[in-house]
């Protein structure tokens, strides 16, 4: 079993021969990638999905392990229902221990404004039969005995679960195999061969698969990877730290965030903690390019992320990553098989620091281990779901803006029935690619 993230070390599970041809191949091993290969090889597809590097190496093995209904775009929040309904059932049918625990999530908030927003939207919970409920002062201290914060009061979801991402994504992986999918990893996906404006083969460092359908689910790849074959789509990607540590038990068995930190309860008896909201940002072209659709929300919190000037070699959107490349020659994607940030240490001391203070029964706090990924963020902070209109067969399923583990399955399961064109049977206006240039008005989610 891995131990908390999977990177280039992590040894290699799918490596069989790259096929000539497939009905299907899914660009981008991680969650979204995963789930995609998995539905369409249950609709009978011949589906290849190739993975640069590891399933699951990127974010999709570095989060947090939330699987939240709570505070999720009104818009997405249908799809997360379905999603923790996935959840379960895929962690059965996997047959492995995935850490799946319905330990339920809440947020605590320190004044009445803070809550304002969470009042504001209980009501699509409801209206989407989430057990979501507000907790006044006093029944927070009840849930979380032994908290030295005074919150004012917070949002909680008891069926809210989590499981452990490092496990599951792999599992999943798994079961999409026995299901009839061909994974494979260490290949990258250099570009998309086209013919008269329809794609017609994926070209990847291991040769070509002849193929009328690609599905982009390439995390903070996805634009670079898109931009060459010609697709612009405007992602930013900010780097996000966790520290996972050891300490005693403690009542609360959950998540939990507020401003300062987040935690959750893992498998193994310690907790994953991060700042609840402590993000940075490397500066590179595309964030020139970018800038005028991200003012928004750069606007809402123009504190809230630390700003660098420039990325380490060989990132996404580092200064000197190649924008065009050639189908035969080698790719920016092979230069980076495992994007593996180097976590904030001043950050992982001060939340280990901060974590035993809030709950002092815990009694010693020691980091075992800290990681950081890099978050594939919109403009608006909601996902793209459809299909690229400039490229016939063309897929995209991208920019899950820090919350794309929880809601995976379903959105794996939706992007198979829309390259089949089968019924969705959610509206999906909200994450259509069209709206970065249709005029439309910038409508942010929430951060978490
Ligand atoms: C620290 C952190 C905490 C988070 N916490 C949560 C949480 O608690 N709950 C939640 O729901 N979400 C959370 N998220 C977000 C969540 O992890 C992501 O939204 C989700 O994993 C995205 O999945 P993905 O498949 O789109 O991308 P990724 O997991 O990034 O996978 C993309 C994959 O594509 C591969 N790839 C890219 N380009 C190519 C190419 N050309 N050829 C082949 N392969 C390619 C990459 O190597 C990568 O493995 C968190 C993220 C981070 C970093």
């Amino acid at each position: 079993m891995p131990e908390f993230v999977i990177s280039d070390a992590s040894p290699i599970e799918h490596n069989g021969p790259l096929p000539d041809a497939a009905d299907v191949v899914v660009v981008g091993g991680g969650v979204i990638g995963v789930c995609t290969a998995l539905f369409l090889a249950r609709k009978g597809l011949r589906v290849v999905l190739v993975e640069k590097g590891r399933i699951a190496g990127e974010q999709s093995s570095r989060n947090w392990g939330w699987i939240r209904q709570q505070g999720r775009d009104p818009d997405e929040l249908p799809i997360m229902v379905e999603a923790a309904r996935l959840w379960r059932e895929l962690a059965q049918q996997s047959g492995e221990d995935i850490g799946l625990v319905q330990g339920g999530l809440t947020y605590m908030v320190k004044n009445a404004k803070q809550m304002e927003k969470y009042v504001d939207w209980l009501p699509h919970a409801q209206a989407n039969g989430v057990d979501s409920r507000l907790l006044n002062r006093a029944e927070l201290a009840e849930l979380m005995p032994g908290a030295t914060r005074d919150w004012h009061g917070g949002l909680y979801t008891p069926s809210d679960m989590r499981a452990e991402p490092w496990v599951a994504v792999p599992a999943l992986a798994r079961l999409a195999v026995r299901d009839g999918a061909t994974l494979i990893e260490r290949c990258a996906a250099r570009g998309i061969e086209r013919s008269a404006g329809q794609v017609s083969a994926v070209v990847t460092e291991a040769g070509r698969i002849a193929t009328s359908q690609v599905v982009v689910a390439g995390g903070a790849w996805s634009s670079l990877f898109l931009r060459n074959a010609g697709v612009s789509v405007p992602q930013l990607s900010v780097r996000a730290t966790v520290v996972a540590v050891d300490a005693g038990p403690m009542p609360f068995i959950g998540g939990g965030a507020d401003d300062d930190i987040a935690f959750r309860a893992r498998a193994d008896g310690g907790y994953s903690l991060a700042g609840g909201a402590f993000l940075e940002f490397f500066i590179g072209p595309d964030a020139f390019r970018a800038l005028g659709k991200f003012r928004t929300q750069l606007m809402k919190d123009p504190f809230g992320t630390r700003y660098y000037p420039m990325a380490p070699k060989g990132y996404p959107d580092a200064w000197g990553t190649p924008r065009r490349w050639a189908l035969d020659a080698v790719s920016p994607f092979e230069g980076q098989r495992v994007l593996n940030p180097k976590p904030n240490a001043r950050q992982v001391d001060a939340l280990v620091r901060q974590f035993g203070a809030l709950f002092p029964d815990v009694g010693k706090v020691t980091a075992k281990r800290a990681w950081a990924g890099m978050i594939d963020a919109m403009p608006d902070l909601v996902p793209v779901v459809d299909r690229a209109a400039d490229v016939q067969g063309v897929t995209i399923a991208t920019g899950m803006s820090g919350h794309g583990f929880g809601i995976g399955p379903a959105i794996g399961r939706i992007v198979a029935d829309m390259v089949t064109g089968d019924k969705i049977r959610h509206d999906l206006t909200r994450f259509r690619f069209s709206r970065f240039r249709d005029g439309s008005k910038m409508r942010l989610g929430p951060v978490i």
